[in-house]
Formats: C-alpha cells, structure tokens, sequence
C-alpha cells in the first residue's frame, strides 16, 4: 500500500514509514547497489551539508543535501533489516550479515528513552546506575563536556542501561517525524542554543565515522574475539551508532531551523517554512504534490525509472574495461 502524504501531514508519519518509503521508491533499483554504495553515497551527501554549513549564508542546497543524506539513511535502514545471514536480492554473503534486528523508532527509542545518552553515562557514573530515574538529566549537558564518551566495556554498559530505562519507558516513545525533532529539540535546546551549526555537522560527521566502525566490526574480528556472543554485541553497537546518527540528523535540522530564523544567515527562498522541520525538508526534495506521495524527484515515478547503468549490473566490467581508453 502507497502511502499517501502531503505537505501538511508528512511530519504525522512514523519514522518507521519512510524506510518502507525509500524501499518503494528505490528497493528495485537498489539490487543493483552494494551496501558499501548506499553508505558511500550517504557519506558524500554528510560531507555536502558540511560544505553548505561553513558558508556565510546558507543557500538552498542545504536542505536538499540533508534530505538526499536522510534518504541514503533511510535506504540502509531499509537495507539492512533483517535476519542475520539471510541474503536479500542483490546481496552476497557479506552484506547479508550487516544487520539490525529493531525498526528505526525502536533503535532512535533504544539511545534516546527520554535522555542524551552521553549525559545519561556521565551522570551514572557519578550516582549509583541503579537510582531512581529522577536522577536523569533532562537537558543535555554535553556542550561543557566535548568528546566525553564512553568506550569498550562502559559503552556496552551504557547500551544495556539505557536499553532497560528504553524498556521501562516505552509509553513514552514519539513515533512521527515531528514528534521525535520536537522531543530531541527539547533535551538538546540548551546544547543547540551554545553551539553553532558547523559543531552540530562535525558531530554528525563523527558519528559517521562510528557507524563506520560499527558495519566493518560485524563481519571482521581479532581472532580471539570471534566467539559468542560477540556478533550479537556487534549488531546492537550497529543499531545504537545508527540511532546516534539519527539524532545528529534531526538535531542538524533543529539547529538549521535556528540559524535560519535570523535572515542574515541565509539565502533560503522565503517558502520554506518556520519552525523549520526535517519531515517538511524531506517532502520539499521528495514529495509529490500532485499525487500526495513521495516520488523521485528527477524522474517523478513512484517506483524510480531513473537510466543509470550500473557495473557490475547492468553492464559487464568488460563494458567498462572497453570504454577506459586513453584521455587524449
Ligand atoms: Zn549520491
Ligand atoms: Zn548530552
Ligand atoms: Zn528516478
């Protein structure tokens, strides 16, 4: 079933809705691409919003590179859910065993049950991680504390420790795209209010990196570390770096949306709305506003037709050997 949605609406959808999105719009066409391409184009569109960020004033091309970047995500979400060794079409065994068990509320709720994990950590350590949750921060403390972040076996306490609160939490969990820029909107404001934009895209960028780590750890060990239940430690590492990695995105979002308030600080056309929210930056690039659904947008089908040839796949690496002649 397509799912309809219009530029009021968008934002009502669950973040679980736009995985399934990307699935329909690009899944046939993505058999033809490697997990390791989806990741390389996510990186290139992360490294385009840094390029538009240390501008003066901000052009429209950011929001398009953030959406374009928040599709490629969605697309590894809708990649790489899914059971372990199980391939899926177009994939080989390797990609088969990069894999997250949880949907994308689910791991964003995993990391976020109310809480920035990283403060979440930091206040545990002080006080007995077993008290009650009123000694949780409610707002972000980390701009005082950069690169203050658990490792090795406290990361894995972390995961499990906010996994439970998660747990214990559940009721609470936002599930729309609004719902969940507004909840990290609100744990991270003070954060927001003292950092500038290029600190939020560094962050995203960082978190780049370790999702990074994460994909090559599930499928390449130390010898002595490939026994049980180490893969399973690897996939929930996945899920939690993705999840992290989510929040950057949202909060480039929030923070855009701040910058943005003060005209000087861009070039936006005056359509693009205030508050500024990821679900409308996403229908901007994405939405069809004649059939109330996403599509592409280069070549409008619901299902992209787009003529890309891709090798191998549809052609040969001899096609291409062919075609590599000298450069006069
Ligand atoms: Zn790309
Ligand atoms: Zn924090
Ligand atoms: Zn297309």
């Amino acid at each position: 079933v397509t799912l309809v949605a219009n530029v009021e609406s968008v934002g009502q959808l669950s973040v679980d809705d736009l995985p399934r999105v990307v699935g329909e719009i690009y899944g046939v066409k993505d058999e033809l691409r490697s997990l390791w391409d989806v990741w390389l184009h996510a990186s290139h569109h992360a490294t385009a919003i840094a390029q538009e960020a240390r501008r003066a004033r901000l052009r429209e091309r950011v929001l398009k590179e953030t959406a374009d970047f928040a599709f490629w995500l969605f697309t590894i979400v809708y990649r790489i859910r899914g059971d372990l060794g199980r391939k899926k079409p177009g994939e080989d065994d390797r990609q088969s065993i990069v894999r997250i068990k949880g949907t994308l509320s689910e791991i964003l709720w995993n990391r976020h049950p109310g809480v920035c994990p990283s403060c979440y950590w930091r206040r545990a350590r002080l006080v007995d991680a077993s008290s009650s949750s009123a000694a949780l921060p409610e707002l972000c403390e980390c701009a005082a504390h950069p690169g203050d972040l658990p490792d090795g076996a406290s990361r894995r306490r972390l995961s499990q420790a906010l996994r439970s609160v998660a747990l214990t939490q559940v009721g609470h969990k936002p599930d729309s795209l609004d719902l969940w820029q507004k909840r990290l909107g609100e744990i991270y404001r003070v954060y927001l209010g003292t950092v500038s934009l290029e600190r939020v895209v560094f962050e995203l960028l960082i978190q780049m990196g370790e999702v990074s780590d994460a994909m090559v750890r599930i499928y390449s060990y130390k010898a002595d570390e490939f026994v049980a239940p180490q893969p399973s430690w690897q996939r929930q590492r996945l899920e939690d770096e993705l999840g992290d990695l989510f929040r950057w995105l949202f909060l480039v979002a929030e923070k855009l949306n701040s910058v943005i308030s003060d005209y000087s600080n861009h070039d936006l056309p005056r359509s693009v709305p205030q508050p500024l929210r990821l679900s409308w930056i996403l229908w901007d690039r994405y939405g069809s506003t004649s059939r109330d659904q996403f599509h592409c947008p280069f070549c409008t089908g619901s299902s992209c037709v787009c003529k890309h040839v891709f090798v191998p796949g549809s052609a040969t690496v001899d096609d291409l050997v062919e075609r590599a002649t000298d450069i006069a």
